[in-house]
């Protein structure tokens, strides 16, 4: 999944409130959509209720059942998945864990394999030398503190190694259908872009969308968000001719 990085402002202005996630888990704003999202953040109208509900009835009807990209076989490999997803693409991602995850699917086999034989499985992924540390480390804990198990709350997942809060935001979702906003680069775009939960860092986004979105599309929002920021709403060029809530956007800059 890929991550947002902060561009460090000018001595003369006041910084801003640092992001709580790890930094190997930080999201991080390519200067373009950070620009962009900084204009539609202080421009934008705040959204009506009605409005959100509108446009989260009209992802829902586009897609029901929206799914994740990260391929995974079962809780611990998505786990496993998310933490190597940081600053990757998840076709990246996929194309190394679909080997790796046939033969480990499971801390005890992912141990077994070792942190030498985990690294070759993985170094077409940036960081793959960190990566294949956190994975047998994380693999470790789990066997050594959760009974080889993900655990289900978020401190427990921010305690392993290579985990942070985006991490435990995909996993609760995920694996155990908790209503969690993971922030990646997507999201973070969309939401500062349609001004629906503009935010200096990802934990403002996070909050924000959890603020203004109903209850019951919180399960899939994230994933629609996600896709809609994968494949609509692109940084560079988006598709505004063709998004489904065109006319409840509120960038300044929508080509429509
Ligand atoms: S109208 Fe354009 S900028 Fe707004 S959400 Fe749609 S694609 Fe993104």
């Amino acid at each position: 999944m890929a991550k947002i990085t902060r561009r460090p402002l000018p001595k003369s202005k006041p910084t801003s409130p640092k992001p709580i996630q790890k930094s190997r888990d930080r999201p991080a704003a390519k200067s373009a959509p950070k620009r962009a999202a900084k204009k539609s953040a202080k421009a934008a109208r705040p959204w009506t209720s009605a409005e959100v509900h509108e446009a989260f009835s009209r992802f829902r009807k586009a897609n029901p059942e929206p799914k994740g990209e990260l391929e995974h076989l079962n809780p611990y490999t998505l786990l496993v998945a998310v933490v190597l997803s940081a600053q990757a693409t998840d076709a990246g991602v996929n194309k190394a864990t679909r080997p790796l995850f046939a033969i480990a699917d499971t801390p005890q086999k992912m141990l077994a394999l070792g942190e030498e034989t985990v690294r070759d499985y993985i170094k077409t992924i940036g960081l793959y030398r960190n990566k294949a540390r956190n994975v047998i480390a994380l693999s470790e804990k789990l066997i050594a503190d959760f009974g080889s198990e993900v655990p289900r709350t978020r401190a427990e997942i921010e305690s392993l190694p290579g985990a942070g809060r985006k991490t435990a935001n995909v996993v609760l979702n995920m694996a155990f259908g908790e209503q969690t906003m993971a922030v990646d680069t997507h999201v973070f775009r969309v939401g500062n872009r349609t001004g629906l939960a503009p935010g200096n860092t990802p934990l403002e986004v996070e909050l924000g969308l959890e603020r203004v979105i109903p209850g019951e599309f919180m399960l899939h929002a994230h994933h629609w968000l996600i896709l809609h920021g994968r494949y609509t709403c692109l940084a560079r060029k988006p598709r505004c001719e063709v998004c489904l809530i065109n006319d409840l956007c509120r960038w300044p800059e929508k080509t429509v």
